[in-house]
């Protein structure tokens, strides 16, 4: 059955705590949701605030092949008339060819909040919905709360619904706005109003008790045609029902056609492009698209999912656009990295004794608390040491820091370090702002003459996190440095308890890795590095 979207990532999404778009986001954001054929884009309230009168305005920017934008309010104020209720008079002039507005059918709501007889409520329901009618705009009634309004007090939600239907609404929408509803009652409620009503029926929910996709699903099982949902889930509270999981569900899961099968495969994409708009991180867990989504770590389902990818994945990722990681770790067994490196076709470059050694310092190191998946630049120079085994640009011999700090001068580090490399042994000394930059210099200062290329290489990021606290400030301690020599970017990772020889670690893999590189380049060694460490 056609099942229509509804998204309201610009307008429900937005209440989310951590969210927040800008108009030209939204305006980016509704194209993107066009394209990948969502039915009905809810752009924001332009009787609450001026951003989303903004957005209205600017609407015609919008190059909308298949969605219909949709303005959201509510019904008028009761000491309103209808013509002069400045909140649907703002509804009509946002020019959109749908509206939804909300309406109380909860009696607490209304005795409590707007503190009106239920005669009064269901006038401002019938009034509202006819005049947006006569204005030739589409209705979608969202009856406020009515899972709980159901549930104290049956007849008054039903005669709300009752009111919209009869004054012309186009679909009557059912909110558990409370997201508080679990599966059996809400699966019931909505069977009574389809028993009732014959108008195309739609569901609305949160996640507060974490069920709101399920209660989507469970709406559409009763007879409910018309999903609403956010990208990624953002939305109030625990968030909206997340539309990426709706859809997929419903495609791939019930037999229904959303936004068809075709462009399901832009599922994975839009989610990611949402949330970078938003400037959060998608998170890895989100079923379907997340990176980690079809990620397998555990030994056993990597070599399982070698063999067949059905034995630990619901669905193959490349429907909705995601793909299948096998990640490295401890927690792995052999098949991880030779899967890695066969696909790249590296694995047959190497000895049985080098995959075998190859793999346990790989163990090792994560095991001492690597994380090589962050540390992209430190996993290929793994790689690239054990097809090269004889090439080692240098030896660190020693190296030694200080930082004084005297009165109210500014702190001096300095650091001399001695190397050996195949030119012989060469010691330098540098003063820097910090112990990392006087080590830095140092090391330049050694190699630079014999490969200049390395001045190129630059740190852009530093990351420092403590591995094992119960230690106090003798803890473990990771070090993520970021580098780029302007052509590309990595990451390398040191891991000691004592910071500064974490930091040095990261510093000379970083060194090393662009010394091999410049000796070979190497594309399947760059794919295999980068489909490794996608998304992170
Ligand atoms: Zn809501």
């Amino acid at each position: 059955m056609r099942i229509h979207t509804f998204d309201t990532t610009l307008r429900d999404g937005t209440q989310g705590e951590a969210v927040s778009f800008t108009v030209d986001d939204k305006l980016a954001i509704a194209q993107k949701l066009d394209e990948l054929g969502i039915d009905y884009i809810e752009g924001g309230w332009p009787g609450s605030n001026r951003r989303d009168q903004e957005f209205f305005a600017r609407a015609g920017e919008l190059n909308l092949k298949h969605a219909r934008l949709t303005a959201f309010g509510s019904t008028r104020f009761a000491k309103n008339r209808i013509d002069r209720d400045p909140n649907v008079r703002a509804l009509v002039e946002a020019g959109t060819p749908t509206v939804a507005i909300f309406g109380k059918t909860w009696d607490l709501h209304t005795r409590r909040a707007l503190g009106i007889s239920e005669e009064e409520n269901l006038k401002l329901i019938s009034e509202t919905v006819r005049f947006l009618k006569d204005h030739g705009k589409e209705v979608i009634f969202d009856a406020e709360h009515f899972f709980d309004g159901y549930a104290s007090n049956s007849a008054f939600a039903l005669r709300a619904l009752e009111a919209a239907q009869s004054a012309g609404a186009d679909v009557l929408c059912l909110c558990d706005t409370n997201g508080g509803t679990l599966t059996p009652r809400l699966a019931e409620a909505v069977a009574e109003v389809r028993r009732r009503f014959d108008l195309p029926l739609g569901i609305h929910t949160h996640n507060d008790a974490d069920l709101a996709v399920a209660n989507t699903l469970a709406a559409v099982e009763q007879g409910v045609t018309h999903v609403q949902g956010t990208i990624n889930g953002y939305g109030e509270r625990c968030g909206n029902a997340n539309l990426c999981s709706i859809i997929a569900n419903l495609e791939l899961k019930m037999g229904h056609t959303t936004i068809g099968a075709d462009k399901l495969s832009n599922l994975a994409s839009v989610a990611r492009f949402v949330a970078e708009l938003a400037n959060l991180p998608l998170p890895g867990h989100l079923p379907y698209v997340g990176k980690s989504a079809f990620a397998h770590k555990g030994g056993v389902h990597v070599s399982a999912v070698l063999k067949e990818a059905a034995t630990y994945e619901h669905v193959p990722p490349g429907v909705v656009g995601n793909r299948q990681r096998v990640l490295l770790s401890d927690l792995s067994g052999r098949g991880n990295i030779l899967y890695k490196l066969k696909q790249h076709g590296i694995a047959d470059r190497l000895s049985e004794d080098a995959r075998r050694e190859l793999l346990e310092r790989i163990k090792h190191l994560e095991f001492s608390g690597y994380e090589l998946e962050a540390a992209e630049g430190t996993f290929e120079l793994l790689v690239r040491e054990a097809l090269q085994p004889g090439l080692h640009f240098f030896e660190v011999v020693n190296f030694e820091v200080s930082t004084k700090v005297d009165g109210n001068s500014p702190p001096r580090s300095t650091a001399t370090v001695t190397l050996q490399t195949p030119q012989g042994v060469h010691t330098a000394t540098a003063h820097g702002h910090g112990p990392v930059h006087a080590l830095d210099l140092c090391l330049r200062k050694c190699l630079s003459p014999l490969y200049p290329s390395i001045t190129e290489v630059r740190l852009t990021d530093y990351k420092v996190r403590v591995l094992d606290s119960k230690r106090g400030s003798a803890a473990k301690v990771r070090v993520l440095i970021e580098w780029t020599d302007h052509r590309r970017s990595w990451t390398t990772v040191g891991v000691s308890d004592n910071v500064i020889e974490a930091s040095w670690r990261a510093m000379t893999d970083a060194i090393r890795l662009e010394l091999m590189r410049l000796t070979e380049h190497d594309e399947s060694i760059d794919r295999a590095v980068e489909d490794y460490c996608w998304g992170v």
